[in-house]
């Protein structure tokens, strides 16, 4: 299924269902919602959350950068001959790695600085590094699509909103929107396998992604969400 239309299904009926529960909803809830809709496919190469994370142009910029910096390393007085070659190639080869294996650098490095220097923005710095850190590690289409990835996602989101004021909201948003994406999941070819090692398949085939009738069915599910937005949110106040 295409991210966008993740992004407004689980969204969409996770905020109708948490307004229709009498919740209090905050920025905060609504971005968590939003968020947690698109993690679970950040295991795709191209999801995305990665691609937002870092977009491509900031990865033609960093490549330029590194060129520039061995041009550099090369030519002034850092390093004696034939350091300066060695650290030179080094800085510049890094440049050239494929686009995904820089990015997953560029990742890892934001999610390092993010614990080191981000303590003023508690707990948002350790969410954010921890999604950047499983987006690295993580096998393609691999715990993402589990319950123990709704599990251990909801349980870093109690423990992160453990002391804020709509702390109790967040894992609420995040869990639902997260169980929503797999559900939405599992009703495609596909499918899923939420309890490996255990063979058990939730695939009810009724959307092969590609297809025409697959495509008539997502834009089912996205007008139905919408509509239930539209009532919960417009007409229900
Ligand atoms: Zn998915």
């Amino acid at each position: 299924m295409m991210g966008k239309s993740h992004l407004v299904i689980s969204t969409g009926v996770t905020l109708s269902a948490m307004q229709w529960a009498g919740c209090h909803l905050t920025v905060p809830v609504v971005a968590v919602a939003a968020l947690s809709s698109l993690l679970p496919d950040i295991d795709e190469p191209n999801s995305l959350l990665v691609r937002s994370a870092v977009p491509a142009f900031l990865l033609r910029t960093l490549q330029l950068t590194l060129i520039g910096a061995a041009i550099f390393l090369y030519f002034a007085d850092v390093a004696p001959y034939p350091w300066n070659i060695v650290l030179a190639l080094l800085i510049g080869s890094v440049a050239f790695l494929p686009g995904r294996r820089l990015r997953k650098l560029v990742m890892l490095l934001i999610a390092v600085g993010l614990v080191a220097f981000g303590s003023a923005y508690d707990p948002w710095n350790a969410i954010a590094a921890s999604i950047l850190v499983i987006a690295t590690l993580v096998p393609h289409r691999g715990l993402t699509h589990t319950l123990y990835g709704v599990a251990g996602w909801t349980a870093l989101l109690y423990i992160a909103g453990k002391g804020m004021e709509s702390g109790s909201l967040l894992w609420i948003a995040g869990g639902l929107s997260y169980a929503l994406h797999l559900l939405a999941d599992s009703l495609t070819q596909r499918g899923i396998t939420p309890l490996p090692p255990l063979p058990f398949k939730l695939r009810l085939k009724l959307m092969s992604t590609g297809t025409k009738k697959g495509g008539a069915v997502e834009g089912v599910c996205v007008t139905l969400t919408l509509l239930l937005v539209v009532l919960t949110f417009v007409v229900g106040r």
